[in-house]
């Protein structure tokens, strides 16, 4: 990479500056916020929770480059507002996507930080247009871009004048279907080598689902990420976008907690403003609304489970007392660890295997009057 003369490495790392954040440097920076903006309060609820997780940075698309073009395509100007106004109340600084011309010169007065997103990496003419301003540009790397490629662009936007770029691995395209993209870690080492630009990661679209997000997060601080780009959402079940890759409130504060452990295991420094004094009734109810959200969620994956486990068994044998139990047993040991009374296992698990038992056997049964009639008629199975 011969011809990195203004992103390849230099004696010092560069650190970016924006009114009173500094990022590359030793503090780890959290950025948060809505995939998209919806609302206002929308947008001012976000802010307070990423201001109570210890954020520096709300994000917030206004301008949203969509796979298919009859998705949600951004509230623009009005969203823009309403991103700006709830960043200020809270004193964070704001990051929103451009996508063109049009989309640069609408936000670039009121927005501290522009992002360029991975299905715009190789837009040429935008990275152009990008290094002719004077706001510091997060630049996603592509969806199926090589370091390399990542790094010329981050160069096209360097070479046009403006030297804060902070480049952002975002999960790259691979063939592996469980998550959204493969988040690629070894992308921040290998950027940090070639290059002396502050490196960040989005594990938010890497992974598409919030159950990785804290693991991933911590993995990335471990592997030298100079932040973290967290989608979050106060109600992500109503998300207009990316809900089920979204962190409720409480769960971005809850991971927020625990990444100062894991920057100071690298030398670095996180510190959540979280108050624990704060512990409102309502935001304890919060919390427990988010985990029963999650258990309702959790039952249903099961029992979709227990629907794919019926086709494999005789209809005598649907009901199997030995495993109920075995299991049962089991979970009362785990509740017992964990220091649960005994009898929730205990009355909570016969319900569960009850249900289970009584989906297996009517769809057992709706399975063979499917069989019986297709008998009579091959029509029927088709
Ligand atoms: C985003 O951050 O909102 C986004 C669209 O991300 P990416 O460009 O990485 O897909
Ligand atoms: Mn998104």
């Amino acid at each position: 990479m011969k011809d990195l003369r203004l992103a390849g490495l230099k004696a010092e790392r560069s650190t970016i500056e924006i009114n009173g954040v500094t990022i590359g440097g030793k503090e780890i920076i959290l950025i948060g916020g809505p995939c998209a903006v919806e609302s206002s309060i929308q947008m001012s609820q976000s802010a307070e929770t990423v201001k109570k997780a210890g954020g520096k940075i709300l994000r917030g698309g206004v301008f949203k480059p969509r796979t298919s073009p009859y998705s949600f395509q951004g509230l623009g100007r009005e969203g823009l507002d309403y991103l700006v106004q709830a960043a200020r109340e809270q004193s964070l600084l704001c990051v929103t996507e451009v996508i063109d011309a049009p989309s640069l010169e609408l936000v670039v007065n009121d927005i501290d930080i522009i992002q360029i997103g991975a299905r715009n990496m190789q837009n040429f003419e935008l990275l152009k247009m990008a290094g002719k301003i004077n706001k510091p540009i997060i630049l996603k790397r592509g969806l199926s871009a090589t370091i390399e490629e990542w790094l010329y662009a981050a160069e096209y936007i360097l070479s046009s004048g403006n030297p804060n770029v902070i480049l952002c691995e975002r999960g790259i395209r691979t063939y592996e279907p469980s998550t959204r993209n493969t988040l690629d870690l070894s992308a921040v080492g290998v950027a940090k080598e070639l290059s002396h630009l502050p490196v960040i990661v989005d594990p938010s679209h890497a992974a598409g689902r919030r159950d990785l997000i804290a693991s991933l997060s911590k993995a990335a601080i471990a592997s030298g990420a100079d932040g973290l780009l967290i989608e979050m959402h106060p109600n992500p079940a109503e998300a207009v976008s990316d809900g089920p890759q979204s962190l409720h409130p409480e769960q971005l504060i809850q991971l927020a907690g625990e990444l100062g452990a894991v920057a100071e295991a690298v030398n670095r420094v996180f510190a959540c403003e979280r108050n624990y004094e704060e512990e409102t009734l309502e935001s304890l109810r919060g919390q427990i609304d988010n985990i029963d959200q999650e258990i309702i969620e959790r039952l249903a994956a099961r029992m979709e489970i227990v629907t794919k486990v019926a086709d494999q068994k005789r209809l005598d044998r649907v009901k199997d007392s030995y495993r109920e139990k075995e299991v049962i047993q089991r979970l009362t040991v785990l509740g017992n660890e964990l220091k649960l009374p005994s009898e929730l296992v205990k009355k909570i698990y016969p319900i569960i295997f009850d249900v289970a038992v009584q989906s297996q056997i009517r769809q057992k049964l709706v399975r063979e009057k499917e069989g019986d009639l297709s008998l009579v008629s091959p029509l029927v199975s088709k």
